[in-house]
């Protein structure tokens, strides 16, 4: 594909680029000539995504632009970013004019939304991988780390989570793919809305950029939910009792996990843990408040309309515990969870 490279770039990725004063040069010289604004600190984020492992290899390119888009945007707003500018690396296994145009068009269509100029980006002849880099701004020291959760913290989640791994076991199961999949989950049950939310939950996130805004100045750490959140908080905890020098572990109240209604009706409710724990691909923000700001929260979250539920506590782990743990809690009572993972799917 090398000859046909600068063509393939100018008809498909130039001139459509979201104009933006801060940036001097975009595509088109050996690199791309930006400017931070004064005050601002950069927070930049690559995500990868390929075929078969990360979206199934009969995807439509403008559901895969999509989601790359968000992926990516999605790490931005969990440090309470504004997303700027993106450059894309893409492998394509062949030239398709028909893939490309529509590729282009819904990453130009993303980019736009979230007001992002694409500034620079190169194409190989490979096994389709996507890699995009975004770049963002922070207030200079106000961005939202992972590690900055403290015992006594409430835990949040904005949105619902869980909707997009219903989403692609629909997918899957219209591919007669169930063996991948725990049972009992009936789509008779939904209805076509239902059906098609879930699906697009799976297939184009939206990434929380005005949730994760809202945080800053008011909430201790913040992650964005791709694996899942049994395994993203546990990123919070491991980062934050580093950083306090005191072991922490969380508490999590299974009853109050937000789950769509299409879930729930899709779901049979001893799944719903599984689903909403495990599940992955939520791109919904995570994130921890004291106490102290938890009027702070209450007052910005209703100001923006964003939709967050209070799922539980972060807790010094006791002296006995040797690592981070999340104990969950359904009613009040302390209960064992056995969650089974599905990162890929080939
Ligand atoms: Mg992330």
């Amino acid at each position: 594909m090398a000859t046909g490279e600068f063509d393939l770039i100018g008809q498909y990725f130039t001139n459509k680029s979201v104009p933006r004063d801060d940036v001097i040069t975009g595509i088109g010289d050996d690199c791309a000539i930006l400017s931070v604004p004064a005050g601002k600190q950069l927070v930049v984020t690559t995500d990868t995504m390929v075929s078969g492992i990360h979206f199934l290899s009969d995807a439509n390119p403008t559901d895969i632009a999509h989601k790359l888009v968000a992926v990516n945007i999605s790490d931005i707003a969990a440090m309470g970013g504004q997303p700027a500018w993106a450059s894309l690396a893409l492998t394509l296994p062949s030239f398709d004019t028909e893939w490309l145009s529509a590729f282009s068009d819904s990453l130009h269509q993303q980019l736009h939304r979230y007001g992002v100029s694409l500034i620079g980006g190169d194409t190989t002849k490979g096994n389709m991988t996507l890699t995009l880099t975004l770049q963002g701004f922070v207030e200079q020291g106000k961005a939202l780390p992972r590690h900055g959760a403290k015992a006594g913290d409430l835990i949040y989640c904005s949105g619902t989570i869980g909707d997009a791994n219903a989403g692609l076991k629909l997918l899957i199961d219209a591919n007669n793919r169930t063996d991948l999949h725990p049972e009992n989950s009936d789509e008779a049950l939904l209805t076509k809305n239902d059906k098609d939310y879930l699906i697009a939950r799976h297939q184009r996130p939206t990434a929380r950029v005005s949730t994760g805004q809202a945080l800053v100045g008011i909430a201790n750490s913040c992650i964005d939910l791709s694996d899942g959140l049994a395994s993203d908080l546990k990123h919070i905890l491991k980062a934050s009792s580093r950083a306090c020098g005191v072991a922490l572990s969380a508490n999590i109240e299974l009853s109050a996990l937000p789950l769509s209604t299409a879930l729930q009706t899709y779901v049979s409710k001893a799944l719903w843990p599984q689903y909403a724990l495990a599940g992955g691909d939520d791109y919904e923000l995570l994130f921890t408040v004291s106490a102290e700001n938890k009027a702070q929260l209450e007052d910005v979250m209703a100001e923006h309309d964003l939709p967050y539920t209070h799922i539980g506590e972060i807790v010094s782990a006791g002296q006995s515990e040797q690592e981070q743990q999340i104990n969950y809690f359904n009613e009040k009572q302390l209960t064992t969870l056995a969650l089974q993972g599905w990162d890929h799917f080939q």
